[in-house]
């Protein structure tokens, strides 16, 4: 089963794909991590991805588009996977649109976990002020500028796969529960499985 797995900063994408990787032994694609993994490497790649990172702008398309190939080469997303903070603008969609077809790979679900921007600023807000996070790109500011990104980038792909039929907009602004138990309900509709 392949997924992919959009929603704002705040929005709890995270804790919805951790649940959805335990529950259907799916491998997480998170271009995210992968970036991560850039910046600790020191390499002039890695400072150059790490100033974008930190401003809570998108790294170029050509850097993400090699990782995404490299990773789609190994052999253990062969029972599903899930995709999550890719694709993130209409250029990234087309070229998955592309890698999809050429290695013949079906995806199986695309969901929007949706939540009101004034919930998304106010989470936004206190997971800056409480949460003990690592993540330079966590401060309010920067969150709110990644949200500003979101919804100019991100938004159009959500329009993409609308068109298409393929998005399950999840309502997003219950407890966390309430938006696991909608997504598996979806997922387990359409598999069949318990
Ligand atoms: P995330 O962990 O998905 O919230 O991503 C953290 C940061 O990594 C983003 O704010 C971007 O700077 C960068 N990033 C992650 N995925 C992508 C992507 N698909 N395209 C461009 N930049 C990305």
């Amino acid at each position: 089963m392949n997924i992919i797995l959009f929603g704002a900063p705040g929005a709890g994408k995270g804790t919805q794909a951790n649940f959805l990787i335990k529950e259907f032994d799916l491998i997480q694609i998170s271009t995210g991590d992968m970036l991560r993994d850039i910046v600790k490497c020191k390499t002039e790649l890695g400072k150059k991805v790490e100033k974008i990172m930190a401003n809570g702008d998108l790294v170029s398309d050509d850097i993400i588009f090699s990782l995404i190939s490299n990773r789609l080469n190994n052999k253990d997303i062969k029972n599903g996977f899930i995709f999550d903070g890719f694709p993130r603008n209409l250029k990234q969609a087309k070229k998955l649109d592309e890698i999809i077809n050429d290695n013949n790979i079906h995806l199986d679900f695309v969901f929007h976990i949706d939540v009101d921007e004034e919930i998304l600023t106010s989470r936004i807000e206190n997971r800056a002020k409480y949460e003990i996070t690592t993540r330079k790109d966590d401060t309010s500011a920067v969150l709110i500028e990644r949200l500003k990104v979101y919804n100019r980038e991100t938004k159009p792909v959500l329009d993409y796969y609308s068109d298409k039929k393929i998005l399950n907009v999840i309502d997003g602004m219950g407890t966390i529960d309430e938006v696991s138990s909608s997504i598996f309900r979806i997922i387990k509709n359409d598999f069949k499985v318990d």
